[in-house]
């Protein structure tokens, strides 16, 4: 089931917390929607669940829109909130059991589906204990094993991993990528190598604008442009070996790390300077340890986006 934002916007008073958006997420997908805190992701997820109205725009959920057909996008569509809102005082299996009626799960199919959620999100263990007893990576399980009970086609999860320990994110996102495998899934984050495991493309809000879109690999490629190397070059005086590789025609700019014979050479756009590099190094009889290309990593893409 496809997703399609369309020109949302969002006003809180004077303010256009989601300014004109437009992204598509294809059936089968899962996307990171990333952005700093406060750039419009939960509002977005929220207007998409029809748990809050656009001020002007539409979102389609297959061929629903969320001005028209809230009550059929509910059933297809699975919400896990910010801060995974459950009733503490519940044991699991109890809470599954209302969660599935609320959804409208007929009532000789909620203990089956509870079952199956229970095995899916690995709450075996714990279904009988009431969710206070549980630890955090636990009851974003159950959370996620209620926003999952109805079988929807479409699953939208904010921020699915705060406030988990190392482990706890790992399991979880191995249960997000698994359930994903057959569902669309909107991921909001603003933890940048959660993306980078879960995610096929990356969505990226800023202030309530679109600033990217696309593969993490394409992202990357489009923020490193220009070629970078670490060099590192012994034997000649840093300064002499800084003047020379600055005058190489393909450099555009050197930076000296200030430790180790280190400098970060960066090309000119589209040409590569490490040929020149060795050949000055064998010219001066300079030894060259270390010739390593830089990749832009995504939070270089993060911070060229989202900053100034
Ligand atoms: P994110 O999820 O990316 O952190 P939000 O969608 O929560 O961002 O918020 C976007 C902007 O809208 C923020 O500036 C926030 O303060 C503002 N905002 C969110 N909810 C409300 C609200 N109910 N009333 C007024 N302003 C709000």
């Amino acid at each position: 089931m496809n997703i399609r934002v369309e020109s949302l916007v969002k006003k809180y008073g004077n303010q256009r917390a989601v300014d004109g958006i437009s992204f598509e997420v294809k059936s089968g997908e899962i996307v990171g929607f990333l952005g700093p805190n406060g750039a419009g992701k939960t509002t977005t997820m929220k207007i998409i669940t029809c748990y809050m109205a656009a001020s002007e725009g539409d979102v389609k959920v297959g061929n629903y829109s969320v001005r028209e057909d809230a009550a059929a996008i509910k059933q297809c569509i699975g919400y896990l909130p910010e801060h995974n809102p459950l009733y503490l005082e519940m044991p699991v299996i109890e809470y599954l059991q209302f969660a599935a009626s609320i959804q409208g799960v007929a009532k000789s199919n909620i203990n089956a589906r509870v079952r199956e959620m229970v095995k899916v999100c690995g709450l075996d263990k714990e279904k009988h204990k009431r969710i206070d007893e549980l630890s955090k990576g636990f009851r974003q399980r159950v959370g996620l094993a209620q926003a999952m009970i109805h079988d929807p086609e479409v699953l939208i999860l904010d921020e699915p991993t705060t406030g988990l320990d190392p482990n706890q994110i790992v399991e979880i996102r191995e249960l997000i990528r698994r359930v994903g495998e057959q569902k669309t899934v909107i991921l909001s984050t603003h933890i940048l190598p959660e993306v980078e495991a879960t995610c096929d493309r990356i969505v990226i809000i800023n202030d309530g604008k679109i600033v990217a879109d696309g593969v993490p690999s394409e992202l990357r490629k489009q923020a490193s442009g220009a070629e970078i190397s670490r060099v590192r070059i012994e034997e000649g005086m840093p300064n002499e070996v800084f003047q020379q590789l600055s005058s190489i025609s393909t450099v555009e700019l050197v930076d000296l790390s200030g430790t180790d014979n280190l400098y970060e050479v960066k090309s000119k756009q589209g040409l590569s300077s490490r040929r020149a590099i060795f050949e000055m190094c064998v010219k001066n009889q300079w030894i060259l340890t270390e010739l390593t290309p830089i990749e832009r990593d995504l939070e270089d893409v993060f911070r060229n986006v989202t900053m100034g």
